[in-house]
């Protein structure tokens, strides 16, 4: 681990301030840590200076006067599991967060940190390997190497990691948004314009600009009968990141379906929003043979490696899977 300098502060204001004050602006905000400290162990992340963000006052939900539900940026993975109107509105984002790590990292996890978290890639993990996001342009072991976890959808020839978060799945399935504050000011950006595909800048996970920071995410007000879940598909029961994970929400009403929400987990560089499904799906009848229909169109411009060809299959099955289940839990199935 490199040296660096530590400071904390007690404000946004004066957390930008301290960030600006960097060498180079080479800072990192400090929430949870427990992915930040990792990179920095393994020295992928060398930061001159730690500004510490845990005593700002961003660690309250509260329903705004529109309905929403603003989550603030320090409120703890744990704690938003466990409130009452998350579980009530949104059981799909609380099942995600319960479904992620182990108990012991919820309760560090902050909700702006899960949204930074990096990738799992092993390869971006081991120095001695050539990874174009820890090291631009020194090329990608995980192509030809062992990537049973890499991504199917939206990757490309420089990078194929996957998104490690349950919880962003959740997140870009309710049009959530990010409230964001920096040296330019304030601004708000979509869930689904937040996290970045690869292209030729793997390095850059998000769309966040340096010294700016999270201070919250919106949770659109939803519409009555509107049902959600999370679906985990993993190699063992807890503690284990996504092999396909499945965020859905459906609204049926005669047979038809009105609403659907769906997003994709452990298939791509980013949450994937599984748009064209939920075009496919919108007004028609809400059967099997729809979702399964539903599934392969979305599924269609995959493309699998060496290793991880089976997600194709298992990320078909697993949407058929959830929105038939959440069709008969509604008794709308025909
Ligand atoms: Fe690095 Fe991405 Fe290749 Fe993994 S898949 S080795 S993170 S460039």
């Amino acid at each position: 681990m490199n040296n660096f300098t530590y400071s904390s502060a007690t404000g946004t204001n004066s957390a930008l301030k301290l960030f600006s004050e960097s060498p180079d602006r080479n800072a990192r905000f400090l929430a949870g840590g427990t992915n930040l400290i990792d990179l920095m162990r393994e020295g992928i992340e060398q930061p001159e200076s730690i500004v510490d963000i845990t005593r700002l006052p961003l660690a309250e939900v509260r329903e705004l006067p529109n309905g929403d539900l603003r989550v603030g940026a320090m409120v703890r993975n744990s704690h938003l599991a466990a409130n009452a109107l998350v579980r009530e509105r949104y059981p799909m984002l609380s099942q995600a967060i319960l479904m992620g790590a182990s108990a012991q990292l919820r309760n560090m996890a902050t909700t702006g940190g899960n949204l930074m978290q990096r990738t799992r890639c092993y390869y971006f993990y081991d120095g001695a390997a050539a990874c174009n996001k820890r090291a631009p342009g020194s090329g990608c072991d995980a192509m030809e190497g062992f990537n049973r976890i890499h991504a199917i959808l939206g990757a490309s020839p420089q990078c194929i990691a996957t998104h490690p978060s349950d919880m962003c799945v959740a997140l870009a399935a309710l049009d959530a948004s990010v409230n964001i504050t920096g040296p330019s000011g304030e601004r708000r950006v979509a869930f689904s314009d937040f996290h970045r595909l690869p292209g030729d800048t793997p390095e850059r996970d998000t769309n966040l600009e340096p010294g700016e920071l999270i201070t919250s995410i919106d949770l659109p007000a939803w519409s009555s009968g509107l049902h959600s879940t999370y679906r985990k598909v993993r190699d063992r029961a807890s503690y284990a990141f996504a092999l396909v994970s499945v965020a859905a929400a459906l609204k049926v009403e005669g047979g038809i379906v009105r609403e659907i929400r769906l997003a994709l987990g452990g298939v791509a560089h980013k949450p994937w929003r599984a748009s064209v499904a939920e075009n496919f799906l919108r007004g028609k009848a809400a059967t099997a043979d729809n979702f399964a229909a539903a599934a392969a169109a979305e599924l269609a411009p995959a493309i699998p490696r060496r290793h991880n060809g089976f997600k194709i299959e298992l990320a078909k099955r697993t949407i058929t899977l959830v929105l038939s289940e959440l069709a008969a839990d509604e008794g709308a199935m025909r």
